[in-house]
């Protein structure tokens, strides 16, 4: 096990699969003692428990990031086990695709309260304490959807551009000694395609992913990057897509 991370606390929101979790386990590997946050306790607990066996540190907490309450409740609960909070990764997210004249409007609803609202309770919660404390680093994951609009992905672009906004107004907002590092993926291979209603978008990006996938590690890899960075530098944004991608 490398220790570039030794003893660094970091919580990750939608930790229970996909990028979230494969940044737990990479972290952890580092010597980041990591807080996992996810509505699906289930998975949560058998990867703290995978990590437990490798020689890391790890708790898992029951999140919904559409509640701001469970969210403060998440920042604290990784302060009373570990005394302080290095790094938060706000990185739960839905992408329900659908063209908007389907009217799916609790669909949007949906990626307006997880994919923004989330973000901005998890800063409400962390920059209190990692202003007392004199550092942190906040990870926004964003996408390449935060850069460009395709059709039907009007309100999932809508919310990652924004959180690209939120993300750079903390930046000059913070403070001088509080990071904050956006990561803007492609195509990666994950769960986050299979929660889109059935029809003509799910199969496109069904389409989409099936020609080129990068693994969830390779975003790991690139949070880990940013984070290891000595505290004068504060890497901005990464973009990682797969080379095929167009
Ligand atoms: P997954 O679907 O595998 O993971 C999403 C995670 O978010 C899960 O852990 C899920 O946990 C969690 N989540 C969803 N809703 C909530 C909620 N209300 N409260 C708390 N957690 C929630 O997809 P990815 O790993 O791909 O997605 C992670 C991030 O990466 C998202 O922000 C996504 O937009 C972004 N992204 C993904 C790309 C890709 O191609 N996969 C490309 C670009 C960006 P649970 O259901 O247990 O609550």
């Amino acid at each position: 096990m490398s220790n570039s991370l030794q003893g660094r606390v970091v919580a990750i929101t939608g930790a229970s699969s996909g990028i979230g979790e494969a940044t737990a386990r990479r972290l952890a590997r580092s010597g980041a003692f990591v807080v996992l946050g996810a509505r699906r306790m289930d998975r949560l607990s058998s990867i703290v428990a995978d990590i437990e066996r490798a020689g890391g540190r790890a708790i898992a907490l029951e999140l919904d990031v559409q509640q701001r309450g469970q969210v403060q409740a998440f920042v604290d609960g990784a302060v009373r086990e570990f005394g302080r909070l290095d790094v938060l990764v706000n990185n739960a997210g839905v992408m329900l695709v659908a063209p908007l004249a389907d009217l799916k409007v609790d669909q949007w609803d949906q990626m307006i309260d997880v994919n923004i609202r989330g973000v901005l309770y998890g800063i409400a919660a962390a920059l209190p304490v990692m202003q007392a404390q004199g550092s942190g680093h906040v990870i926004t994951v964003s996408s390449v959807a935060g850069h460009k609009v395709g059709p039907g992905f009007a309100v999932y672009c809508g919310t990652k551009f924004a959180v690209r906004a939120i993300a750079e107004g903390f930046r000059q907002e913070a403070g001088p000694h509080i990071r904050s590092t956006v990561i803007s993926p492609g195509a990666v291979a994950t769960e986050l395609p299979t929660h889109i209603s059935a029809g003509p978008a799910k199969d496109a990006v069904e389409a989409m992913y099936a020609t080129a996938e990068i693994s969830a590690d390779a975003v790991a890899k690139a949070i880990l990057y940013a984070i290891s960075q000595t505290p004068d530098v504060d890497v901005n944004e990464i973009i990682i897509r797969p080379t095929a991608q167009t």
